[in-house]
């Protein structure tokens, strides 16, 4: 089969490195991709948006399948617009990428269905939402609607920060349409939880879960970013929990979405917090998260491409999936001064010195042979031990081995799990 992926992330990489294993696949193509993702496939500049030029390109490759990997295309509509013309497409429809494209539709659905979630209220004027939020007490959490790249939430620990960020939403519109409208959301306490599942509409089949360190510092400390790190297994969440998040949210949204006429085929993330009152649901993702996927994949034993046909043919149900006892951490390395301004295009060097671990590429280009930091989140070093600790141990040696002027790590990637 002759494949496409859509993205250029660390995601993306993990991915085409997945697929690149499936000996179903004659010759796999990246748009755009990038540094990393060009010495696994062939790299085409065309941009997740360019939907004309995805799909004449995909016609005149003689594509079987067009993997759709980040938000906006997937909210945009690129798998509806690829099927109207013919071209076989994974990924949720438009109507069904919602759920993360908006979260006054997420909210809305989980309190129609009863799904656990924090309280809230949602808002499109300015003046009730002040009013609501003034009657509320802080921490609280305020959150645009639309897709903000992950910047549109802000855990307000006063009411000055709470009303600043309403400001910004929806007076100064920072995040554009995505904030015309608002949820004020219920501040919650506990682990947070990632976990992403293979869905053909009604069979949901859980993937191994794995935790996210938003905040740029260690101990959670600084603004949040794209992520710093993750890992899989949680040795320190026990299987009832998963089970709870299974029977309680992930799956009674899945078929939420069907009774809605909005059948959900693709990856469903949830994002969720182990609160003394249960699980319950943060948000969903239409998509693999990013840097989830970079400790999940490297776990599955499983033909990937196997998966996304089962869920094309609504035959996942009765798909083997197989996971490794293996654990995965991995490390984001960034560019000094992420998520605020870094510069761009400075050398990378020691790529060749890594021993043990898979490095994903987020943020690289090649520039004349020479690969250089193009991104805020520059790489993903995943290392993969008998257990967290060895895991670890093998990707930090790993981060050590690589340089660029103001690379940035988090040292406390999957501290959770050990203590
Ligand atoms: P991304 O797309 O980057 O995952 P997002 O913009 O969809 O993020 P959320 O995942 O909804 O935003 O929130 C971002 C982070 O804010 C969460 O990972 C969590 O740490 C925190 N957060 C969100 N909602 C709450 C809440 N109700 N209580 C406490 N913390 C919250």
């Amino acid at each position: 089969m002759r494949v496409l992926v859509i993205g250029r992330g660390g995601r993306e990489h993990a991915i085409v490195w997945a697929l690149s294993k499936s000996p179903k696949i004659s010759k796999l193509f990246c748009a755009p991709g990038n540094g990393g993702i060009a010495g696994l496939a062939e790299c085409v500049p065309i941009t997740e948006l360019q939907f004309e030029e995805i799909s004449t390109f995909a016609k005149e490759q003689a594509i079987d399948l067009v993997m759709v990997a980040p938000d906006d295309p997937l909210a945009a509509g690129l798998v509806d617009h690829l099927e109207s013309k013919g071209i076989e497409a994974f990924g949720p429809r438009a109507n069904a990428a919602i759920i993360e494209g908006s979260k006054v539709f997420m909210k809305e659905l989980l309190k129609k269905y009863n799904i656990p979630t924090a309280a809230y209220e949602t808002f499109d004027a300015y003046e009730p939402a002040l009013a609501y939020l003034r009657s509320q007490k802080a921490p609280i959490v305020i959150k645009a609607d639309g897709l903000a790249a992950g910047k549109g939430v802000t855990v307000a620990q006063t009411m000055e920060e709470a009303e600043a960020a309403l400001r910004d939403i929806m007076v100064d519109q920072v995040f554009g349409k995505s904030g015309a409208s608002v949820v004020i959301e219920e501040f919650l306490t506990g682990q947070e939880m990632s976990l992403l599942a293979f869905v053909d509409g009604s069979t949901v089949r859980l993937m191994v879960p794995s935790q996210d360190h938003k905040p740029v510092f260690d101990n959670d400390k600084g603004p949040n970013t794209g992520g710093m790190g993750t890992y899989s297994p949680l040795p320190h969440i026990p299987e009832s929990i998963v089970q709870e998040a299974l029977v309680n949210i992930v799956q009674p949204t899945a078929d939420a979405m069907v009774k809605e006429g909005r059948p959900f085929k693709g990856v469903l993330y949830a994002g969720l917090i182990l609160t003394p009152n249960g699980v319950k649901t943060i948000e969903f993702n239409a998509r693999f998260g990013d840097p989830e996927t970079q400790v999940i994949l490297p776990r599955l034993k499983t033909d990937l491409l196997d998966i996304f046909l089962a869920i094309k043919n609504g035959t996942l149900a009765e798909q083997p999936i197989e996971w490794s006892e293996d654990a995965a951490v991995c490390v984001i390395v960034a560019s000094g001064g992420y998520p605020g301004p870094y510069p761009k295009g400075l050398p990378i060097t020691g790529l060749e010195n890594v021993q043990d671990s898979l490095v994903f590429h987020a943020g690289t280009t090649l520039e004349n042979g020479q690969i250089v930091t193009n991104g805020g989140r520059v790489l993903g070093i995943t290392g993969i031990g008998k257990d967290i600790v060895e895991a670890r141990q093998k990707a930090y040696a790993d981060a050590d081995r690589i340089h660029f002027d103001g690379k940035h790590y988090r040292t406390d990637i999957a501290m959770k799990a050990l203590k």
